[in-house]
C-alpha cells in the first residue's frame, strides 16, 4: 500500500531509524499524522503497538531533531505549545521515551476516532456542541465520557473557535484536581473532539431550577458545594490561571454530593508582575457576574474569580436566579461603582456566608481575600448540624419531629428563636432554639451557633446590602470607606424580563452580544494595552 503524502515524513523518520514497520500501527491506530501529533502520544499507546522501550527512545530522538526544524510553522505546536502553560520539551527520560510530560495523574492522550461513539446531546456551547459518549480503552473497557466536538462550517472551523479550543484543550491537559472536570485526551478526527470525564447529572445551574417534585438541594450541600469550589480555584489560583466564567451553569454534578468546575473556554493564565490579564479587544464576558474592573477595563485576575466566586455562592443560594436579572450592563457597573451596590442576601443564606459574600465584592481587588484565604473563611462560616429532640407543632414555627437533622442558618446567643433547615422536609423557617441540639455540643442542648468572619489582615471591612429588606443589619461590619447607600432588590429589578437589550449607543452596549447568559463587552477605558486574546 502506497504511504498518503500527507504522512511521508512519517515514513521517511520511521526508515531512517529502521522502524518502519510501525508506519501503520502510528497512522492507523494512534492516529498520527504530523509530528505534533505525538505531543499526545504515551509510552504505553507504543507499547501497545509492539513497539519495545528502546526503539521508543530512538524513534524520541529522531522526532526531536525533526521538530527542530519544524516547530516553529506548526499550528497545532504553535496553539497547545504557545499557550499549555506548562508544556515544554525535555530531554528522553528513561520511562518517558517519547520525552512528553506526562501529566501527574496520567491519561491525557490522542485518541483514535474509532475508540469514541458519540449518542445523546448533552447541551452546546459557543464552539462546540457535548454529547454522551463511550470511549473504548485499548484493553477493551468502556468508559462513559462527554465529547465536545469542534463546530466546522462548510468552509471547515473557523480560525478564532480552532483558537480557542485548541487553547481550551491545552489549558485542561494540564489541570488534575477532585473538583476539576478532566479531559481525558483529544480526537484529532473531523472534526476535532475534546473527550472529557463525564459529569453525568448536569450542571448546577440545572440542579438548582429543577421543579418539584425534585427536592431543593440543602444548605449543608450548597456550602459543601462551595467548599470544593474554593478547593478548585485555589488551585486554578496556584497555577496562574484565571478562569473568567465562574457560574454555577460551568460547575458540573458528577455525583450528586460532588461539583466539578468545567469550560476553560475563558481561561487564561495570568502574565506580568500584577497578576493579571487584560483584554485586548471587545470579545463577549459573563457582564453579570463580572468585577467592575473587569468591566471597566478589561481586567481579570485571580481577584475577579473571587468576586465571581460570591456571584456563585448567591446564585446556589437564590435558587439559581440570574444576577442582576433585567438591569442592563452599562447600569450593573454604574450601581456597583457609584451606588455600591451590591446583591441582596437570599433568605437560605446566613450573615455569616453574606459577609463573606461581600467580601469577595470588595471594590477593590487587592481588599477580596485570596481563594486559599477563602477556604479557610467558609470553614469558619459553617453552618452548625443539629438534631431536633422535641416534636415541634407549634403554630408558625418550623415543623420538626424527634430526630430531624437540622442546619442552623441563623441564631444568635439573645434570642430562643432560630432560623434553620429541616433535613428530612428542606423546609426553611424559625423554631425554638430548646428544640434542637447541636451536633458537636455532646448532647447537651442548644447554646449558640457562632459565625464569625472576620477580616483579613490589611482588609478593609465591605458594607452590607441587607437582604431583609431593612430588618437586620450586618452589625459586625461596618460600611465601607467611601459607601453612599443601598440600593434594594426591588430597584434593581427592573420589569424587564431577559428579553431587555441595550438602547443603541448606551457605553458598554453592544446588542447582540447580550445573549443568554448576558454576555456583553466590556467598557473601553483606558485600560493599559496588555497581551491581548
Ligand atoms: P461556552 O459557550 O462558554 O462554551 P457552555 O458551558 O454552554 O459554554 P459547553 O462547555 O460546550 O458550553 O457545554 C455545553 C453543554 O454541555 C452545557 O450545558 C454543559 O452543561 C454540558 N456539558 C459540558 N460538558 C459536560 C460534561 N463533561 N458532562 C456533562 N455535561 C456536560
Amino acid at each position: 500500500m502506497l504511504p498518503e503524502v500527507g504522512s511521508l515524513w512519517l515514513l521517511r523518520l520511521l526508515r531512517d531509524i529502521q522502524l518502519a514497520q510501525f508506519y501503520r500501527p502510528i497512522l492507523e491506530e494512534l492516529n498520527v499524522t504530523r509530528p505534533e501529533h505525538f505531543d499526545f502520544v504515551r509510552p504505553e499507546d507504543l507499547d501497545g503497538i509492539g513497539m519495545g522501550r528502546p526503539a521508543q527512545r530512538r524513534l524520541a530522538e529522531a522526532l526531536k531533531k525533526h521538530r527542530s526544524g519544524l516547530k516553529s510553522k506548526n499550528w497545532v505546536y504553535k496553539i497547545l505549545g504557545g499557550f499549555a502553560p506548562e508544556q515544554k520539551e525535555t530531554t528522553p527520560a528513561p520511562n518517558s521515551p517519547l520525552s512528553l510530560p506526562e501529566p501527574e495523574g496520567g491519561l491525557k492522550c490522542l485518541i483514535p476516532d474509532g475508540a469514541v461513539c458519540r449518542g445523546e446531546l448533552l447541551g452546546s456551547g459557543c464552539f462546540g456542541v457535548v454529547h454522551r459518549g463511550l470511549w473504548t480503552l485499548p484493553g477493551g473497557q468502556s468508559v462513559p465520557v462527554a465529547v465536545k466536538s469542534l463546530r466546522v462550517g462548510p468552509e471547515g472551523p473557523v480560525g478564532t473557535e480552532l483558537g480557542d479550543f485548541l487553547r481550551e484543550v491545552s489549558i485542561m491537559m494540564n489541570l488534575e484536581h477532585p473538583h476539576v472536570l478532566r479531559l481525558h485526551g483529544l480526537v484529532l478526527g473531523q472534526p476535532l473532539q475534546m473527550v472529557m470525564e463525564l459529569a453525568p447529572l448536569g450542571s448546577l445551574h440545572a440542579r438548582l431550577t429543577a421543579r418539584a417534585p425534585t427536592p431543593p438541594l440543602p444548605v449543608a450541600l450548597l456550602c459543601l458545594f462551595l467548599r470544593q469550589l474554593a478547593g478548585a480555584m485555589a488551585y486554578l489560583e496556584a497555577r496562574g490561571l484565571v478562569h473568567r466564567d465562574l457560574a454555577t451553569r460551568n460547575l458540573l454534578l458528577a455525583s450528586p454530593r460532588t461539583i466539578k468546575v468545567a469550560d476553560f473556554g475563558l481561561v487564561r493564565p495570568l502574565g506580568g508582575a500584577r497578576g493579571r490579564y487584560v483584554m485586548g479587544g471587545p470579545r463577549p464576558i459573563p457582564y453579570a457576574w463580572c468585577a467592575p474592573e473587569s468591566l471597566r477595563q478589561g481586567a481579570f485576575s485571580s481577584a475577579s474569580d473571587v468576586w465571581m466566586f460570591g456571584v456563585t455562592l448567591w446564585e446556589m443560594f437564590s435558587g439559581g436566579e440570574e444576577p442582576w436579572a433585567g438591569v442592563p450592563p452599562y447600569l450593573i457597573l454604574q450601581w456597583l461603582e457609584q451606588d455600591q451596590a451590591r446583591l441582596p442576601r437570599p433568605p437560605l443564606c446566613s450573615r455569616a456566608l453574606y459577609a463573606l459574600a461581600l467580601r469577595c465584592w470588595a471594590p477593590h481587588p487587592a481588599d477580596r481575600p485570596s481563594f486559599s484565604y477563602l477556604e479557610e473563611l467558609l470553614q469558619e462560616a459553617w453552618p452548625p448540624e443539629g438534631h431536633c429532640v422535641r416534636d415541634v407543632t407549634e403554630p408558625g414555627a418550623l415543623r420538626m419531629q424527634t430526630g430531624d437533622p437540622i442546619t442552623i442558618i441563623e441564631g444568635s446567643p439573645d434570642s430562643a428563636a432560630w432560623k434553620g433547615q429541616n433535613g428530612r422536609t428542606f423546609k426553611v423557617g424559625s423554631f425554638p432554639a430548646s428544640a434542637v441540639t447541636l451536633a458537636d455540643a455532646g448532647g447537651s442542648p442548644a447554646t449558640r451557633p457562632v459565625h464569625r468572619v472576620s477580616p483579613a489582615q490589611g482588609e478593609r471591612h465591605q458594607g452590607s446590602v441587607d437582604g431583609d429588606r431593612g430588618k437586620a443589619k450586618l452589625r459586625d461590619l461596618p460600611p465601607a470607606r467611601g459607601q453612599r447607600r443601598n440600593v434594594p432588590l426591588q430597584r434593581m429589578k427592573g420589569g424587564a424580563e431577559r428579553a431587555w437589550s441595550h438602547p443603541p449607543g448606551v457605553p458598554g452596549s453592544t446588542e447582540g452580544h447580550w445573549g443568554r447568559r448576558g454576555f456583553c463587552h466590556p467598557e473601553p477605558q483606558g485600560g493599559p494595552a496588555l497581551p491581548s486574546e
